[in-house]
């Protein structure tokens, strides 16, 4: 798809996250270290869970997929 903010093409993949989050090409446990072309970021918000996502490396976005996820709506 393409980036909503820049209109360039996006890599899919998914966001996992753990003590870290880290966008990654293909589902794997992650170490701390990035396999190439991984981004790993510091996680204070989400726990253990992964998402199916987009990433933007040329402007630093993630466009996250929670379809398969339970979710509720207010
Ligand atoms: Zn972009």
């Amino acid at each position: 798809m393409k980036c909503p903010c820049c209109n360039q093409e996006m890599e899919a993949g998914y966001l996992q996250t753990g003590t870290r989050i880290a966008w990654t090409r293909e589902l794997h446990k992650f170490s701390l270290l990035p396999r190439k072309g991984e981004v790993i970021l510091e996680n204070n918000v989400f726990k253990g869970v992964d998402f199916h996502a987009q990433i933007c490396k040329h402007c630093k976005k993630v466009v996250l997929d929670y379809s398969d996820k339970n979710y509720e709506e207010g």
